[in-house]
Order: structure tokens, then C-alpha cells, then sequence
């Protein structure tokens, strides 16, 4: 029988259109790879807007609340700063991924696990969908299978990602006694509090991360392939470092690489019966490669687009989604995009912002807004610029010319 909607992955992306599509009356088939709960190589950041855009209590999936951040310029200059309000969550991406498809389950939606999607052949009135143990047939497909998506290949839509538009990255979860945890990514001043850290200078033109859990911390590094130099000697030199500070031996037994699709919205995002939405779409933050968030929101356009097309409205097609998310996060994507450019041209640039955010209280408020997500791009890059020709004109001119 087919379904109205076949969701390939069961990331956030898959796992909030699928329950939001099911929620808006729809017949729902998730077909996920993995079995969950699965590893996904991810800091776990989330940023403050991921709580807005669920509707239902994911506290159980929360390691932290974080409301410190500390960034490390290239000379090794520390900014930080704690707040009194939570600017995001960390989590386990095994726990979080693995709470948002029960929901999806909860809301009705059918998830298929274990089950490798293949091949596609899409018609006039929907999509047959093949795996490797047989194949399904739905009115409309939509691809939520990541960086690596199948979908977008077999489609046509994205055959594959240029080196100027994928970020490639080292990720590992280590084991961390928790008091040592505090005592590393704390201040005294701070209480329990726990900052996410930001190093800029671990390797030109990227950056890598400390972000801590309850009893594990996510690294990482990562860098646009087309910079790609020595991504692991960085990687040796990074956790070597905090090796030092902790004072015990790193456990890197779980170190894993994975692309990061930071160079925007991909030009087509639809086709007749078909929508790609989260990493699949290329919707992730260039700057910070925050993506948890825009795979939560363009999950929940693609479902609000299928009802309406399942229920026959006039004027709506997939071609309303791409329009959305083209007019929207694609959109924002675009200013953060420009951001990054500036941003990660050199050490000298990731000095120089270091530096402002240093000696100047606001601008160190608006830099780290901008890391933490806390507004849309198009908003933090305006008060950045502003207070940046305003007040740090020389600096400002030096980092763009
Ligand atoms: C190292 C690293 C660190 C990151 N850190 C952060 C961070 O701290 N905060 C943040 O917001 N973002 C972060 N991101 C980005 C974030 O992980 C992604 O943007 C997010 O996971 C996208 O969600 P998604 O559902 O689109 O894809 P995914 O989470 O990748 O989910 C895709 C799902 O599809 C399944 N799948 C794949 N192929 C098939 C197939 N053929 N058939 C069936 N199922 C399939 C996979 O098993 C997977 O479960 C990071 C990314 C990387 C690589």
C-alpha cells in the first residue's frame, strides 16, 4: 500500500518532518539505516533556538545547560563570558536522535530501522523507494539521509558535494571524570557551570572544539576541504594540548571523521515528488556548523508541504517548499556565509575579532551571540558590522581587505 509520505534517515531532519507529518494527519513510513540508539560524530551543541522549534519537553536528553562560552584566538588569547540564562544545551546525539524518532513513533508515523534505502524511481504520482529487503511506494519523498544522502544523488537534485562546500572533520567522544570536567571547562567563579570552548587557532582557516557532557567530552576539528592541509597532524597538536591540561591520558578510542555540509542551501532542493531537507539540503551554518537546528525547521516546512499537497490544496507543490526555505534559512545562510568568509580568511582575522571581543564588552557580547546562535544571521551581522565600523574602524577595514 502506498503511503502519503516515505522519509528516508532518521536524524533530526527525518525524525521531526516524520513526526510532524504524522501529527498533520498524514500516513508516514521512516525508513532510518541505522539502529538506534546510533553514534552520529556531532559536538552536540545546541543552541537556544532548538528548544522553540520542538514542542514537546527533551530535557531527558540534556547533559548540560550551557550558559558559558570561551573562545581561543590563534595567539591563545581567551575570551569568555557566562550568562545568566541558558544560550544553548549540550547532549548525547545517541539520546537526542533517539528521542526525537520515538517521537516520531508516539505521533504515528511507521519507522523502519536497519533498512538501507538504494535507489529511487520517482513518477508523475509519487516515488518507489528500494532497499536492500525489498521497496515501498509513496505520493511524495522526503530525503532526510545526511551529508552522504543517497536520495539527493539518485534523485539528481545533488550528485555531490565541491570542495568549497563541504567541511571535513575529526570528532571523538571522550570519557571524562566529571570533576574533572568542572575543572577544566569551569572557572571558579562559575560554580558547576561549564563552558563550550572555541579554538580558533587550531588550524587555519577552521577550528577546533572542547564541549562538555556529564561524564564525556565531544573534540573536534574541521576545516573546508578545499583548505584541507594537515587536518590530523592539527588534530595530534589539538588533543595533545588538552591532553596537557587535563593532566591525564586522553581515551581516543572513539575518533571518527565525517563531512560537514557547510557551503548553504544546494540550488535545488525539490523535485516533481521529492524534498531534501537538513544536511541532505546543505542547511547547516557555514560559520559554526550548526545544522541541529535548520534540520529541525526545514523537517517541519517539508511536513506542513506534503499535507497540503496529500490534501489536494491548490497552489502548493514541493516547489512552495524549496521557495520557503530558499526565502528563509537559505537566505540566512547566505549572511552567515559571508561571515565565515571574513571570519576564517586568516589567524589574523580570528586575532583580530579575539581581540575586539576583548577589549570591548558589546562587541564581546555580539561575537559570541554570533557562535551561540542566539539570532538569525542577517540580525548578528548587523550589529557586529555596526559596532565594528563604529568602533574598531581599523581593525574592521584590515579584515576585509
Ligand atoms: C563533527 C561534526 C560536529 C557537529 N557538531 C554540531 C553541533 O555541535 N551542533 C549542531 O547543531 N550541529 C552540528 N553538526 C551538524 C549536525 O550533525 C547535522 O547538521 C545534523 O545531524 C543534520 O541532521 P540530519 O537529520 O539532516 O542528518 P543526520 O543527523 O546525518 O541523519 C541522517 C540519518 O539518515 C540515515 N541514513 C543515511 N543514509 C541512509 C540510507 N541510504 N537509508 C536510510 N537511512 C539513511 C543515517 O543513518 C542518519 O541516521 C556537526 C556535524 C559534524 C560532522
Amino acid at each position: 500500500m502506498a503511503q502519503d509520505l516515505i522519509v528516508v534517515g532518521g536524524g533530526p531532519a527525518g525524525a521531526t518532518c516524520a513526526r510532524h507529518a504524522a501529527q498533520l494527519g498524514l500516513e508516514v513510513l521512516l525508513i532510518e539505516k541505522a539502529t538506534h540508539p546510533r553514534r552520529k560524530a556531532c559536538g552536540g551543541g545546541l543552541t537556544a533556538r532548538v528548544k522553540d522549534a520542538l514542542d514537546f519537553d527533551f530535557s531527558s536528553a540534556i547533559e548540560h545547560e550551557q550558559c558559558a562560552l570561551r573562545l581561543v584566538s590563534p595567539s591563545g588569547l581567551v575570551v569568555e563570558e557566562v550568562r545568566s540564562e541558558p544560550t544553548g544545551y549540550t547532549v548525547r546525539r545517541e539520546d537526542f536522535d533517539h528521542l526525537l524518532l520515538k517521537k516520531a513513533e508516539e505521533a504515528g508515523a511507521t519507522v523502519i530501522q536497519g533498512s538501507d534505502v538504494i535507489d529511487l524511481v520517482e513518477d508523475s504520482s509519487g516515488v518507489d523507494v528500494f532497499t536492500s529487503e525489498g521497496s515501498h511506494r509513496g505520493g511524495l519523498l522526503v530525503g532526510a539521509d545526511g551529508v552522504n544522502s543517497v536520495i539527493a544523488r539518485k534523485s539528481g537534485l545533488h550528485p555531490r558535494w565541491k570542495d568549497d562546500e563541504v567541511a571535513l572533520c575529526i570528532e571523538a567522544s571522550v570519557p571524562m571524570d566529571p570533576s574533572d570536567i568542572t575543572r577544566i571547562s569551569g572557572n571558579p567563579e562559575w560554580g558547576e557551570r561549564v563552558a563550550i570552548e572555541i579554538h580558533l587557532g587550531a588550524l587555519v582557516h577552521g577550528y577546533a572544539w572542547a564541549f562538555p557532557k556529564k561524564s564525556e567530552y565531544s573534540l573536534g576539528i574541521g576545516v573546508m576541504v578545499k583548505h584541507l592541509t594537515d587536518l590530523k597532524g592539527s588534530w595530534k597538536k589539538f588533543t595533545e594540548a588538552f591532553e596537557a591540561r587535563c593532566g591525564t591520558k586522553l581515551d581516543l578510542a572513539d575518533t571518527t571523521s565525517m563531512r560537514i555540509p557547510v557551503g548553504g542551501m544546494i540550488d535545488k532542493t525539490s523535485s516533481r515528488r521529492i524534498m531534501l531537507i537538513g544536511d541532505a539540503a546543505g542547511f547547516v551554518g557555514p560559520a559554526t556548523g550548526e545544522g541541529i537546528y535548520y534540520a529541525i525547521e526545514s523537517g517541519k516546512s517539508a511536513a506542513e508541504v506534503a499535507q497540503k499537497i496529500a490534501s489536494g490544496a491548490s497552489n502548493v507543490s514541493t516547489v512552495t517548499y524549496h521557495t520557503q526555505m530558499r526565502d528563509g534559512i537559505g537566505a540566512d545562510l547566505k549572511v552567515a556565509k559571508f561571515m565565515e568568509k571574513i571570519m576564517f580568511r586568516s589567524n589574523a582575522n580570528m586575532e583580530a575579532l579575539c581581540k575586539m571581543a576583548s577589549e570591548d564588552p558589546i562587541m564581546k557580547r555580539h561575537t559570541l551571540d554570533f557562535i551561540m546562535g542566539m539570532e538569525s544571521y542577517r540580525t548578528m551581522r548587523s550589529r557586529m558590522m555596526k559596532r565594528m565600523l563604529t568602533k574598531h574602524p581599523l581593525k574592521a577595514l584590515r579584515m576585509v581587505v
